[in-house]
């Protein structure tokens, strides 16, 4: 899967310059923008926060929630439903 990040700003894509892992749900990500006019960095993170469906190894060191179904129908939305400002599908 591909995604674009995009410039809270300017609108157009940014891109990751370095990422370090805080454990193994979380990552902590710097973003340079794309738009050489713009120039904004950011720092962002990103976090798993529940299981979706189950994985056929799992780590018996994972416990995650599993998503509430409510979460589990935003996820079945089509791209142009959600409302993504950050991350764009
Ligand atoms: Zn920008």
């Amino acid at each position: 899967m591909t995604y674009k990040l995009v410039c809270p700003h300017c609108g157009k894509s940014l891109r990751i310059r370095t990422s370090v892992g805080q454990h193994i749900f979380l990552r902590t990500a710097y973003l340079q923008c794309c738009n050489e006019a713009c120039g904004a960095t950011f720092r962002a993170q990103f976090e798993i926060t529940h299981e979706m469906s189950p994985s056929g190894m799992p780590n018996p060191g994972v416990r995650l929630p599993l998503a509430p179904a409510a979460l589990r129908r935003d996820a079945m939305r089509s791209p142009d439903e959600t409302q993504l400002d950050l991350l764009e599908a």
